[in-house]
């Protein structure tokens, strides 16, 4: 059978190369930070000024959280080799869980190993074929998973289109139970959902509200809690969804957290939650660093916020076209496919890290080079990367 088979996936192996869709690893060999070594093939130590990673608030190689997770790994061991109903739970996961929940001012949380699991194993457990989920568009891959593995009837919006989403939930009228799920900030945009209308016209049609808050926790927001904090609705949405794996430390781990009948029915029902192993302590451990980090004062959060601003007004001046942004994604828009690839590729050549992303990724003839802003970014590294984006501009033609 395999030697059938085998041609048929070279074969699709190379429509993937032809197509120019062929992902290839950039291999790091520095911890993950605002500056890096990437090996090239002509030179092993190649040092690039990082703006592709989600690590927002630079934690991913701060000391506090290494700590952190080798002391926990000296006190509680290396792994859990267990579900966490079976013998899988530590008071570290507990505390995390209690510390996630007092951060979004939610009533209990739920950790997952990624918050792709916590997608994945959200809607099945709560609603059945009876009732209706209205999903944004753009809405993240793990949640058009999730959707997928339950049975509710499934409406789907133009992403932030009130009038589209009033129009989905009279439709949906007709189910038991509604649940509109949106992503806080969405990915190749940087856009921020309009939670305030969504949780009007939630009121208004009789429905639960999800956001998944991978790209907005620990950056939206005054004091970087997230949409809630945006839009003033601590604490009255549903359902919010997160990572441990972007700005809160940039390790894994995922976690829904808000109602306390969901959460604990999700402990009954999730089978990511039931079928898959727990979070190794030693994150745990540095996950709560994390958030005692972010409520202990503002600094990081001020930081990425002055950072972010500066990189933008900076771009905007020297005459790029930047998609408006509430977060720390800066979309600079070449709308040409062919030209994200080649300038992408030229700013590499200047030591600067980006990625291009064009269709299907992003709609047709919206090709642009996303650009993610760090709170360890020094203002020399926005300098030098503000100077590469004008210098390679120019030499393409995307500004005067
Ligand atoms: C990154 C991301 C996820 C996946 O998070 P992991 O913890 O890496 O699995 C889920 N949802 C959204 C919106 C994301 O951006």
């Amino acid at each position: 059978m395999y030697t059938t088979f085998q041609k048929h996936l070279q074969e699709e192996l190379q429509q993937i190369e032809a197509a120019g869709l062929y992902k290839r690893e950039r291999v790091i060999v520095t911890p993950q930070s605002s500056g890096i070594a990437v090996a090239t093939t002509d030179n092993p130590h190649a040092e690039v000024i990082n703006f592709c990673a989600n690590n927002y608030l630079g934690l991913a190689d701060n000391q506090e959280l290494i700590d952190a997770a080798k002391a926990c790994m000296d006190r509680r061991g290396y792994g859990m080799a267990s579900v966490r109903f079976i013998c899988g739970t530590q008071d570290t996961h507990k505390q995390l869980e209690q510390a996630i929940s007092d951060f979004f001012g939610t009533e209990d949380t739920i950790l997952y190993a990624s918050c792709f699991d916590a997608n994945g194993g959200l809607f099945e457990p709560l609603l059945g074929q009876e009732d209706a989920i209205i999903s944004d568009a753009l809405n993240h891959a793990s949640i058009i998973d999730g959707v997928r593995l339950c049975k509710a009837v499934r409406y789907r919006y133009a992403n932030g289109d009130m009038a589209d989403l009033e129009k989905q939930l009279q439709a949906a009228q007709a189910q038991r139970y509604r649940i509109i799920a949106t992503d806080g900030v969405f990915s190749m945009d940087g856009n921020v959902c309009p939670l305030d209308k969504i949780y009007e016209l939630a009121q208004k049609y009789d429905a639960m509200v999800m956001v998944d808050e991978s790209h907005s926790a620990g950056v939206v927001g005054e004091t970087g809690h997230g949409v809630t904090e945006r839009y003033n609705l601590r604490g009255k949405i549903e359902i919010l969804t997160g990572t441990l794996g972007k700005a809160f430390g940039g390790s894994v781990g995922g976690f829904t957290t808000g109602k306390k009948e969901i959460i604990d029915l999700l402990r009954q029902r999730s089978r990511p939650y039931l079928f898959s192993n727990s979070l190794p302590p030693m994150i745990a451990a540095a996950g709560l660093k994390t958030l005692e980090l972010l409520t202990r004062n503002n600094e990081l959060q001020d930081r990425l916020h002055s950072n972010t601003a500066y990189f933008v007004e900076k771009m905007k001046g020297a005459g790029f076209d930047i998609k408006p942004t509430e977060s720390a994604i800066c979309a600079v828009m070449l709308y040409d496919a062919k030209l994200s690839q080649d300038m992408a590729a030229a700013l590499q050549q200047e030591g600067i890290y980006v990625t291009g992303f064009y269709y299907p990724v992003v709609p047709k003839d919206q090709a642009r080079i996303r650009v993610q802003v760090s709170a360890a970014h020094t203002r020399e590294q926005l300098d030098r990367g503000i100077a590469a984006f004008i210098k390679v501009g120019k030499a393409f033609g995307v500004i005067k």
